[in-house]
């Protein structure tokens, strides 16, 4: 039987993991180090193996914990660092030069000009459903700002007058913009692309394996062979999928042992004015939250800015366009789907591997009537 030995991780994902300590562990050791930090403006945790593996083909060591602290630490600096550069709001960020009133940014560094090109791809096979030029539309409407509220229907095609990708060019390394009041918005990719970036970083250390929850993204890395465990089972990491309609609950756990899974959903980041839930996902046609029928998208990829991305799209699309786009097998990845009736719905792929464990609901103990 699956025992589940860990489970709250993040407030969009839980994360449990199978349990299989080896008799060889010593019982005072714990298998992981858990540490926290905030980044772009969400909670991140890091959860590292402890044991560094088979010494002398015999003995297990352990990392201190002053070892791993630095490996976290040096996982927030990573997040920093990409913050810097991709925040709409900190001054002096590349995003905050592009988002001024000119047309043409220089000396932009190349990781940010490629994830900018994959962002542009990203959009064309998406059929704009992932757009990173709702700038101002977002900042309209502010969703999780202080002055949020529902703007006028001019001011919101104003908004998106100026939005499109055919408004931005990108060069080898500048920026240009045909209208002065386009602004990006890389909300929808930046925690997937800076899990990535750390993941990338964890897989590069000492540390075997581990996981690794970036504000409804989460990344498994690494390999718990060493565990010295042939069932393949016991390699896998149970991912809880919030319920959007109970978030105290799951719909379901995914199964995987490396790669990510990510998750947009419409009760993560909103605001109510007259019982009307106004989300932070546009549809960037409307220029209102999506209203495609979903409440939330889970995608499992091996890529974390394409897994991020995409959850958010197939969201704005709504499950029949979604489906056809995952048939249209222009995107390796598997999703599940819940709406707003509450109806799970699960990609082929997914449904095939088993790689998905609804989750039924314990019947209640019977009264005892004595
Ligand atoms: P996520 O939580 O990954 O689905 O990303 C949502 C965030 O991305 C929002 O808070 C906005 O900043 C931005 N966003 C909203 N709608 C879109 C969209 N259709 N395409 C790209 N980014 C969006
Ligand atoms: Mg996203």
């Amino acid at each position: 039987m699956k025992k589940i030995i860990s489970a709250f991780l993040a407030a969009a994902v839980f994360i449990a993991v199978l349990s299989s300590f080896s008799s060889c562990e010593k019982n005072e050791e714990k298998e992981y180090f858990d540490a926290n930090f905030i980044a772009m403006d969400t909670a991140v945790t890091v959860r590292l193996a402890r044991n560094s593996g088979k010494k002398d083909g015999r003995k297990i060591i352990y990392f201190n914990d002053a070892y791993l602290n630095e490996i976290k630490q040096n996982c927030a600096d990573i997040a920093k660092e990409i913050e810097a550069s991709l925040s709409r709001t900190i001054d002096g960020s590349i995003v905050s030069y592009i988002n001024k009133e000119t047309d043409c940014v220089l000396d932009i560094d190349g990781d940010f000009i490629s994830l900018l090109n994959e962002s542009l791809e990203l959009s064309e096979n998406t059929g704009g459903a992932f757009n990173i030029t709702l700038g101002t539309l977002t900042e309209l409407w502010n969703i999780t700002g202080d002055t949020h509220r529902v703007p006028s229907a001019e001011e919101i095609s104003d908004a998106l007058s100026h939005t499109g990708n055919d408004k931005i060019t990108v060069g080898a390394s500048d920026v240009k913009k045909s209208d002065r009041k386009l602004k990006i918005d890389l909300g929808a990719i930046g925690k997937g692309y800076a899990l990535e970036k750390i993941t990338e970083y964890l897989e590069s250390t000492d540390v075997l394996y581990g996981l690794v929850s970036f504000g409804g993204n989460v990344s498994v890395f690494g390999s718990k062979e060493i565990k010295g465990t042939k069932d393949e089972e016991s390699q896998k990491y149970k991912i809880g999928i919030t319920d959007p309609l109970d978030t105290s609950k799951v719909v379901g756990y995914v199964y995987i042992d490396s790669g990510y899974v990510s998750v947009s959903g419409d009760y993560e980041r909103y605001f109510e004015e007259n019982g009307i839930r106004y989300h932070h996902i546009f549809d960037p046609e409307t220029g209102y939250p999506a209203d495609s029928g979903l409440s939330s998208v889970a995608v499992i990829c091996s890529d974390a800015s394409t897994a991020d991305a995409l959850s958010t799209a197939l969201f704005v699309m709504g499950y029949d366009k979604a489906l056809d786009f995952y048939k249209s097998e222009k995107y390796d990845f598997e999703a599940v789907f819940t709406k707003k009736d509450g109806t799970t719905l699960l990609t082929s792929g997914l449904s095939e591997s088993g790689m998905f464990e609804e989750y039924v609901e314990e019947p209640a103990e019977p009264a005892n009537t004595d």
